[in-house]
């Protein structure tokens, strides 16, 4: 029953008190709200959280616990670049270790999870700006597998990737990412995965996993883009190549923001935003990730 027809049936039953006909409406649109998935963006970070215990796995792991339980899920990874919108439509997308120069032990990860090209024609159908393409090679790249290996380690629960357009700004993904909105109403939950700030040619190397000892331009970009999301500044944010020089070197390129932007669409105003992961990793990263709803 949709809410048109409760709301119609609601109507005719003229002979109900209005006081008990008002409640039965809250209860249902307090349900609908209910069943509203939170969206997601996550900072992914170096692939060994896969296989690593920290307090960034661990995050991932507890902001699973409070979200409901998903129908489906659908992954923008900063790692899947394309010229146009590509969706996976696979039943069993294959693990892709797409890195190199690290030990065997990632290199045997997998990630089992079954694809949904149910979900896919679904998410397909919503998007009227841009023709959405079915693929059937790509699969779940690291941005996607390493964090949902701690979030749903059972992979039981059914996941697809959209791709990145590179051709495209960011206000083109905005304005994309809003027409997916509303499969957060079906149970999907839908994750930008990337980093905030991701200045690899700047990363301390040496010190890969030290926390909280960031380059002052990092800890500068990581306050002013909170301050943004927090405040819901999205005009800013998908014009951020014109926030400053501490901005431009912690996205030196675009690829690991994007997956934000996508998920930044997906909110209500007033709807509540949280953050959590928020630190800075070997100098020129964070981990800063984002809760909507
Ligand atoms: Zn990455």
């Amino acid at each position: 029953m949709n809410r048109r027809q409760f709301v119609k049936n609601v109507g005719l039953a003229s002979l109900l008190p209005i006081a008990m006909k008002s409640e039965l409406l809250r209860n249902f649109e307090n349900s609908l709200t209910d069943r509203r998935m939170p969206a997601l963006f996550l900072g992914h970070g170096n692939p060994m959280n896969a296989v690593e215990e920290n307090e960034f796995v661990k995050g991932f792991r507890s902001i699973a616990t409070e979200l409901p339980s998903p129908t489906a899920i659908l992954v923008i990874s900063a790692h899947w670049e394309t010229s146009g919108t590509f969706i996976t439509a696979m039943d069993k997308p294959r693990t892709i270790h797409d890195f190199g120069g690290f030990p065997d032990i990632l290199f045997q990860q997998q990630y089992p999870a079954p694809g949904s090209p149910e979900l896919a024609k679904r998410t397909k159908n919503l998007i009227s700006s841009t023709e959405v393409r079915y693929d059937y090679d790509w699969g779940l790249d690291h941005g996607a597998w390493t964090v949902l290996k701690h979030m749903y380690p059972e992979a039981d629960i059914p996941v697809i990737q959209m791709s990145i357009d590179y051709t495209k700004d960011a206000r083109y993904h905005f304005d994309l990412a809003k027409q997916i909105k509303q499969l957060r109403d079906q149970g999907v939950l839908v994750i930008g995965s990337g980093n905030i700030v991701h200045n690899l040619r700047m990363v301390d190397w040496r010190n890969i996993n030290t926390v909280g000892s960031g380059y002052d331009w990092a800890l500068e970009a990581q306050e002013k883009i909170n301050e943004l999301i927090l405040s819901r500044d999205h005009l800013s944010l998908t014009s951020y190549t014109k926030l400053g020089q501490a901005v431009q070197l912690a996205i030196p390129s675009p690829e690991h923001f994007i997956p934000l932007i996508y998920t930044l669409a997906l909110s209500d105003e007033n709807e509540e935003i949280s953050l959590f992961n928020d630190k800075v990793l070997a100098g020129s990263l964070t981990m800063t990730s984002v809760k909507i709803g």
